[in-house]
Order: C-alpha cells, then sequence, then structure tokens
C-alpha cells in the first residue's frame, strides 16, 4: 500500500535553505535519496535531507517528489558533512549536495554500477585470524579463499564450497555480497615490497593511529620520503579492511604520484580528477560508496567521495591553493578533511615540505601532531639557494647574464636546467612607444598578454582573446613593442641562445592535452640535457632528478604582495621550486633574481630556510591579529554598476554591525575595491570581517546572511560569503 509521506528536499538553487514535498511510497523514504520535484516551473533533481513531522505548507498545497533511488545515494555521513560544510560556508544546501556528487549523478540518471553479485570478507571477516572460526573446518577454508578478494557465487561453488558454507558465513556477520561487479581483483594487497624506513619515518608511521580522530602534519623537505610513509600509513588500514582517501593538488599533472600508489599496492585504486570522463568519476565514487575501490587519489572535491570502510585520509601538499574553491562554493578541502576525519573517528594525515601557516599554528598549538623529516636519503643533498642582485643589471629577455652563464655550466656538464617564470603567454603587455597605448583589457582591469603561439592577445582575467593590431590603434605608429617577458619568450630566447639543447616549456597553455605533458615529461626523464622553462606548474610533485640548477627570475613579486600571504606564498613557490632540483646525485643550484636581495625575509629563507621563515611570519600575524590568529570572511559583491555593488556592502556593514558592535574583538574593514575592482565588466568590491574567535564569526553568519537576503539590493548585485578566505 503506498502512502504519503513529508520529506525536506535540498534543490540545486541558491537558497539557503530546503523545500517541502510530498512522497509516495510504500517504504517510509530515507535522506540521502533523490528526487525528482518541480520547483519554480522546473524539473529539478534535489535530494532528500530530513523527514519533517509538520509540513511548512498546508498539506493539500504540497507537491509531489518522485523517488529517483530505491536507497540513499548519500549516506548519513557524507549529507552530514554536506549540511555542516553548507552551515560553515554558509552556503546553499542544494549547491553543496550538487558539488558533493559526481556531475552525472546531479540529473536523474540511474545510480549504480553494472550489477553482478559477488561476495567479499565483511570487515568482523577481514579481522579475525587464520583458521578461524575454529570447529568449522570448511568455513575457515572459504575465509581463507575470500581473504584474496571478492568472489562470484558460480566461482565459489565451482572451488567446492556449498550454499550452506556460504550461508554458515553470512550468518555470523563473516562474508557480504556486493551487487556491484568488479573490474579488478587481487590476490594481495602488496604489489612490491615496501622500503625499510628511516627512523624518522619510522616515528612519523608509529604516530599515526590505527583508528580515532588525529590529525598530523608531516613536514618534510622535498625528497625526504613523505609519499613512503603515506604509502605504509595506508598499508596498514588496507590489512585491516578499510579504506584510503587520497588527496593531490592536481592530480592530471602528477602521473607519478598515482604510479607510485599503483605500483604498490594490487587493490583497486579509483581516481577522480578532472582528467577522468564524467561517466568514470561517478563510477569511481560509487565503487568507493560500495567498498570496492580500496584508495581514491583525487583532487579537491573528491573530499566528497562517500566511503563504506572508512580508513584514513591523506592530504598531501597540504598548504597547495588549488584546495580552495576560488568560486561559487568557497570550500576547503583541507579543513574539510580535518572535520571528515572527526566525524569518521579515523586518523588524518597533512603533508608538505612548506605547511601552510594555518597547520604550523595548529600544529605549535598542539592541536595537531607535528612530525618531522629532515633527512634525505644517502646521497641527496638540499639544493643550494643565493639570489642574485639584478638592480641596474642589463637583462636579456628577463634573465640576467650570470643566469645565463649557470644554464650554459649546466648543460655543458650534460644536466638539465630549469627557468621558472611565473607569466605565461610571451609578454605580459604589448606598448605603442610613440604614444603609451597599451593592450589593455576593455573588460578588466588589467592588461592583454601577448600570445604568439597561435599569435593573439589574451586576458588572463575574463578569457577575452583578441587579434593582434598591426599598428597603433591611438596613433597608427607601424610598431608596437612587446614589453617584459613571459614563458613563451623566455623559451624564444633560449631556443636562440642555446640551439643545440631542446627546451621544454610547460605551462598551462603548452600542456593543455595530456599526451603533450606526458611527451615532455618524457623528455625530461629521458635524462639528456635539456631547458624547462614554465610556471607553477613545474613546483608540483614531480620528481626532476636529472636537473642541477634552477633560475627563478623574479623573486620579489610576493614581497610587496597586496595579499597578506603573498610572502608565504613566495616562500612556499620558491622552495618547492627549488626542491625539484639535484633530487639524485647532482647538488642542485638556485638562483633567486632579485632587486631586494636583503630583504629579511629573502635572507631568513636563503640563510635558515622555509621553517625558520614560517614562523617568523606566523609571530607576525599574531601581532597583526591576521589568519591564522583570528577567522576572516568576506562579503564580496560585484555589480555592472559599482554605485550598487558599494551601496549593498555598506548596507551589509550597517546590519553587521548593529548585530555584532565593531569591537577589538570583531573587526571590520571596507567596503574596499577588489584587487582587481573591474573584471568582466563587472565592478567588484569586498567587505572584511574578522573575529578573534572562530565561534564568534560561525554564531554570527547566519544571522547576518538572513538579514542580508531581505535587502533590496541583494536582488541586483552578484555577492558572496568567502569564509577563510585564500585570497583578499
Ligand atoms: P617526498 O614525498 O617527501 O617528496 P618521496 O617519498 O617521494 O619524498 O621520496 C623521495 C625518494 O626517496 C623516492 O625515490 C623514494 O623512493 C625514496 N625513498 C623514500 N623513503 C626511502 C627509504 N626509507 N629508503 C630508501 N629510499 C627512500
Ligand atoms: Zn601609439
Ligand atoms: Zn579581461
Amino acid at each position: 500500500m503506498d502512502q504519503h509521506y513529508l520529506v525536506a528536499v535540498a534543490v540545486p538553487c541558491p537558497l539557503r535553505r530546503s523545500f517541502h514535498y510530498k512522497v509516495e511510497s510504500t517504504e517510509p523514504p530515507q535522506p540521502g535519496q533523490r528526487v525528482r520535484v518541480e520547483f519554480r516551473h522546473q524539473q529539478l533533481t534535489g535530494v532528500i535531507t530530513d523527514l519533517p513531522k509538520t509540513a511548512d505548507v498546508a498539506h493539500d498545497k504540497l507537491k509531489p517528489a518522485e523517488l529517483l533511488d530505491t536507497e540513499p545515494l548519500l549516506d548519513a555521513a557524507l549529507l552530514h558533512l554536506c549540511q555542516w560544510a553548507a552551515n560553515y560556508y554558509q552556503h546553499p544546501i542544494g549547491e553543496v549536495l550538487a558539488a558533493a556528487m559526481p556531475t552525472n549523478l546531479r540529473g536523474d540518471s540511474q545510480a549504480g554500477l553494472p550489477t553482478e553479485t559477488r561476495w567479499q570478507l565483511t570487515i568482523e571477516g577481514l579481522g579475525l585470524p587464520e583458521g578461524a572460526p575454529k570447529g568449522a573446518r570448511k568455513q575457515a577454508d572459504l575465509l581463507t579463499f575470500l581473504r584474496a578478494g571478492s568472489r562470484r557465487a558460480e566461482d565459489i561453488s565451482a572451488a567446492g564450497f556449498s550454499k550452506s558454507v556460504l550461508n554458515g558465513l553470512h550468518d555470523k556477520g563473516l562474508v557480504e555480497s556486493v551487487d556491484i561487479a568488479e573490474r579488478q581483483t587481487f590476490d594481495a594487497p602488496l604489489g612490491e615490497p615496501p622500503l625499510t624506513l628511516n627512523s624518522e619515518q619510522t616515528a612519523a608511521l608509529n604516530a599515526v593511529p590505527a583508528t580515532g580522530f588525529w590529525v598530523g602534519l608531516l613536514e618534510g623537505v622535498t625528497g625526504s620520503g613523505k609519499t613512503e610513509v603515506y604509502l605504509q600509513a595506508i598499508e596498514k588500514q588496507l590489512a585491516a579492511g578499510r579504506q584510503a582517501l587520497v588527496l593531490v593538488p592536481e592530480i592530471g599533472l602528477t602521473p607519478q604520484t598515482v604510479q607510485r600508489f599503483a605500483n604498490r599496492f594490487k587493490v583497486p585504486v579509483g581516481m577522480l580528477h578532472s582528467g577522468v570522463a564524467d561517466g568514470g568519476r561517478s563510477e569511481t565514487w560509487q565503487r568507493a560508496r560500495a567498498g570496492l575501490d580500496r584508495i581514491i587519489i583525487g583532487t579537491r572535491s573528491a573530499i566528497f567521495t562517500p566511503l563504506k570502510h572508512p580508513g584514513i585520509i591523506i592530504v598531501d601538499e597540504e598548504h597547495d591553493g588549488s584546495y580552495k574553491q576560488q568560486e561559487g562554493f568557497r570550500y576547503s578541502a583541507r579543513d574539510l578533511a580535518v572535520y571528515r576525519a572527526h566525524q569518521l573517528h579515523i586518523p588524518l594525515l597533512l603533508g608538505s615540505a612548506t605547511p601552510s601557516l594555518e597547520s604550523l599554528n595548529n600544529a605549535i598549538a598542539g592541536r595537531y601532531q607535528h612530525l618531522h623529516l629532515t633527512q634525505r636519503p644517502a646521497g641527496r643533498q638540499a639544493a643550494n639557494l643565493s639570489t642574485l642582485d639584478i638592480r641596474a643589471k642589463q637583462l636579456r629577455d628577463g634573465l640576467a647574464e650570470a643566469s645565463i652563464q649557470a644554464l650554459r655550466g649546466a648543460l655543458q656538464r650534460g644536466e638539465q636546467a630549469m627557468v621558472f617564470i611565473n607569466r605565461r603567454g610571451f609578454a605580459p603587455v604589448l606598448m605603442c612607444h610613440f604614444c603609451g597605448w597599451q593592450s589593455k583589457c576593455p573588460r578588466c582591469d588589467a592588461r592583454m598578454t601577448l600570445h604568439r603561439q597561435p599569435r593573439h592577445l589574451h586576458c588572463h582575467h575574463c578569457d577575452l582573446q583578441r587579434r593582434v593590431p598591426s599598428q597603433c590603434p591611438d596613433c597608427k605608429a607601424p610598431e608596437l613593442t612587446p614589453m617584459g617577458a613571459g614563458t613563451e619568450r623566455t623559451e624564444e630566447f633560449l631556443s636562440r641562445q642555446f640551439p643545440d639543447y631542446p627546451v621544454i616549456r610547460i605551462d598551462r597553455d603548452a600542456t593543455r592535452s595530456q599526451r603533450q605533458f606526458t611527451e615532455a615529461l618524457n623528455e625530461i626523464h629521458s635524462g639528456r640535457p635539456c631547458l624547462l622553462v614554465g610556471t607553477q606548474m613545474l613546483a608540483k610533485g614531480h620528481h626532476f632528478p636529472r636537473v642541477s640548477t634552477v633560475i627563478i627570475v623574479d623573486a620579489d613579486g610576493g614581497l610587496f604582495s597586496a595579499d597578506f600571504r603573498g610572502t608565504e606564498r613566495m616562500a612556499q613557490l620558491i622552495t618547492q621550486v627549488a626542491g625539484r632540483a639535484g633530487r639524485e646525485q647532482l647538488r642542485g643550484q638556485v638562483l633567486l633574481q632579485t632587486h631586494n636581495g636583503d630583504h629579511p625575509y629573502l635572507q631568513t629563507l636563503i640563510q635558515q630556510g622555509y621553517a625558520p621563515l614560517a614562523r617568523l611570519l606566523l609571530s607576525e600575524r599574531q601581532l597583526t591579529g591576521l589568519p591564522p590568529n583570528s577567522s576572516m570572511t568576506l562579503l564580496r559583491a560585484e555589480s555592472k554598476r559599482p554605485e550598487n555593488a558599494l551601496q549593498f556592502l555598506q548596507q551589509a556593514r550597517q546590519l553587521a554591525e548593529q548585530l555584532m558592535p565593531p569591537s577589538p574583538q570583531f573587526r571590520y574593514l571596507g567596503p574596499l575595491p577588489a584587487a582587481m575592482e573591474k573584471r568582466q565588466d563587472r565592478f567588484r568590491f569586498l567587505l572584511q570581517l574578522q573575529a578573534d574567535r572562530r565561534p564568534a564569526m560561525q554564531q554570527f553568519l547566519p544571522r547576518w546572511i538572513a538579514e542580508l537576503e531581505q535587502l533590496a539590493l541583494a536582488k541586483r548585485v552578484r555577492w558572496s560569503l568567502d569564509v577563510d578566505p585564500q585570497e583578499t
């Protein structure tokens, strides 16, 4: 008999609430099931978040919701995580849930994998010693048989086990059936033996508990063996029948990391990153949910992967900016990982050679256990970092003579060398020498970059592309001059300078396809002498053992950045780039081209390294009350009419001050123009809020947002909240 049930549904819309519908069904619906609903004359797919007792509209006004799933697609833990995140970031729950699901499942497509029933050991079954259960030989043999991996019912009977033996184990809760095809089977979890850990690695590994909430910050210089610690921590979890979730910054660009996991373990490994097609993502997501994929490696959004047997979460390169979503639902996957580990009662390992000040602060305060790896494997030394004063020096396409000499020296010794330059394209601006015309973007407060491959002007902020004018648009002078250098120009210059050696460019343009990128990496790994030119993509996770020399073209950018994180980022970047050099027998040399060689930050970095500089920056943040010593939130607003955005923020500030009067513990700044005030024809402003205590901020935000939503201007400007912003 069908019955009507009242359900609260989160629909993908920008409203911070759920909506009531009725479901007609024989059994009570469950939170986490998807439903098809009519919402404002549209058919949308929503998720049941709750089964409320009373409806917020009259019963005869309730519209029907049609169940799409027979069981919850989002399990209770994941649903809870999403609700927590929606609340913490004050973001509409419907959009949060949509972000948590693979694209394929956001619509009404059927969940589920190709079906095939298989039997596998439960956690309890896996936990039994060899030979158990005692006194039931046949059952014990079947347990041993299934220890190697899941099996189809036919295979079990073909191996001589009767149905009653299987049922006996099932009744004891030692085996379970899974209705999902398993593509890979595995015989033993290990594909290759683990390395023998050194004493620091051993200490780090032993610090990781088997279960229970715990956060460790593994601070280890590049090449000190962090990945090996991850691998062995995962191995322990796999042996206990549990899964591991590994977050990496940009997986498509770090095939080596993935390869190491795949080589080490023979268990099914699932990938979740932008390079995987939608179908594959949704399959991995569901395989993880069913407990089939035992290791899941993914980028930011993989933090929302459901895990049947959660064991451990690892966040590699935890300082990396890509963990923070910079638009829409602006969450930090690293911070959500902390919540998730807490929620699931499992350990979380954050690893980096250059930890974020946030994590460092938590470690110093004792909230995270601080683990150190300071030694490199025998025969490997840290690169030698030094500044190269370029004041009053003649530069050739951005490079000082001494830098060119250093590159030449490396090539002549048969080594590889790398030039790091944080700008892609040929030149950051095209200019007229006669009248001063510049290639400005008509839609942004920015200049359009000149690209030569293919030739065009490109705004990196709004993506506008234009033909390169053949003469000055203002004074008709016949010639325009590219000013400054980007990766393309450096590549061209080096090709002319060193015609006998390959020059490999690594930036977003040059590596648009995975194939091109792989080819570039292969050339580098061939070990032949060559030059690499690239952006920060070079700083991410690659091992370049034959690179002995690194030139950092502009070390000054971060020192004078308007963003309070500028120096932290610069130090991380330099340290990461430097870590790529001289990883094997070659002693690396890193030259920082700078106009500020005696700047105390640069000096600290060069003489003492990242860790002391990070502590210096941390004590400074303490004095200035900036994060991590306070909790920051930005209210961003943008509009084609600047006065609207500005006025909205002024009203927002007034409302805020009524709820929470300004005080030394709760501070307001702004409205201020954003770092780039005009972008894509919209004028952007922000209001900055800082609270000494996070709970004060968290209690304040929902009350404030509720009032903001009532403002007339709230419907006329685009606004968004950025909790714990990475960019100000
Ligand atoms: P990180 O992740 O800290 O950059 P990796 O884990 O990639 O460092 O280790 C760098 C190199 O050192 C790798 O080639 C790895 O195989 C090797 N290595 C790591 N730990 C050990 C060890 N205990 N014994 C021998 N080699 C090791
Ligand atoms: Zn001109
Ligand atoms: Zn633009």
